[in-house]
């Protein structure tokens, strides 16, 4: 949907992930962070009424040719639009599948030897982002799949990837229960990680 863009609700209760990301944070995460990146979003756009139809998403791939003066801005808070919109969906409630479907698995496997060995490529690009920022997993042109982080709220549109899944690593995301602890946060994230998401994720960018 193209401006003025509005904050999606979270598919499931702020409690849904539990224990392994507690319910304030998640509150906080959506009600606040995401909001502020939203409404900081729409306020740059008010001024360029000819940007009115366009998605986010498009935004960003095209950041560019988004003009001079609120380019930051889109970079930043469209970054952080658009990267949040896709984290929620990226979860589940944990109990659901622990692995990726079978052909999805079988790209990873090809593309890094095997599931823990990309868990642990994804893993290791999250606890190495210093400062804020996200670990991702992409498709890149000519189909391979890569592991990367960005720094802040960059998008991996902006050069040209498909975002599949993203871990949010800004302190934001897992202070009040991990307060400096990553680590333990980044290993709890994956018994919340929706597999079918990513699948479907990558099912559309492959075509
Ligand atoms: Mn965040």
């Amino acid at each position: 949907m193209p401006y003025p863009f509005a904050l999606p609700e979270l598919p499931y209760p702020y409690d849904a992930l539990e224990p392994h990301i507690d319910a304030r944070t998640m509150e906080i995460h959506h009600t606040k962070h995401h909001k502020t990146y939203l409404d900081n979003l729409n306020a740059a756009l008010e001024k360029h009424p000819e940007l009115h139809g366009r998605e986010a998403e498009d935004l960003l791939r095209n950041i560019n040719a988004v003009p001079e003066d609120i380019r930051t801005t889109v970079r930043n808070h469209g970054g952080g639009y658009v990267n949040h919109s896709m984290f929620w969906r990226m979860m589940a409630p944990p109990g659901q599948a622990d692995r990726p479907p079978r052909a999805l698995e079988s790209e990873l496997e090809r593309a890094f030897g095997s599931l823990d060995a990309f868990k642990d490529q994804f893993t290791k690009a999250g606890l190495g982002r210093f400062g804020s920022g996200w670990a991702w997993l992409v498709l890149a042109p000519g189909g391979a799949l890569q592991v990367i982080s960005t720094a802040n709220q960059d998008s991996p549109l902006m050069d040209g990837l498909v975002p599949l899944l993203g871990v949010d690593v800004w302190e934001h995301a897992y202070y009040l229960k991990y307060q400096w602890r990553r680590a333990d946060y980044l290993q709890a994230w994956w018994n919340v990680v929706n597999w079918e998401e990513v699948a479907r994720r990558y099912e559309m960018a492959r075509g």
